[in-house]
């Protein structure tokens, strides 16, 4: 079972606490962009075995939006952290990349 804590309210809520948002960190493009740019923001989504970075929001809880990073492939949490910005806390790129050697958050974006 997949188990994250909230970074607002601090709950450990399992996922049926939880509604999934989908891929996180996404660059919105709206009218006035390119048809491609607008098409990728629409449709392309990555779905990575390995290291994701998601949307959540605490459905049953304090009802706000977060982002988690995980591994889709071993259900490890690296960390949950506020949706309110552009790119994971330096700390949970470190733990990342300290079992996932290699692993350049700049590269995936
Ligand atoms: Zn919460």
């Amino acid at each position: 079972m997949l188990r994250l804590t909230c970074p607002y309210c601090g709950a450990a809520a399992d996922e049926t606490e939880l509604t999934p948002g989908g891929e996180a960190h996404l660059t919105r493009h709206g009218p006035g962009s390119s048809d491609e740019a607008f098409e990728g923001y629409l449709f392309l989504r990555k779905n990575p075995y390995g290291v994701h970075f998601e949307r959540w929001r605490h459905a049953h809880g304090c009802g706000k939006w977060f982002h988690a990073a995980r591994d889709t492939r071993s259900l490890q949490v690296f960390g949950t952290y506020s949706a309110q910005v552009t790119r994971p806390p330096q700390d949970i790129i470190d733990r990342i990349a300290a079992t996932h050697p290699g692993f350049d958050w700049e590269a995936g974006q």
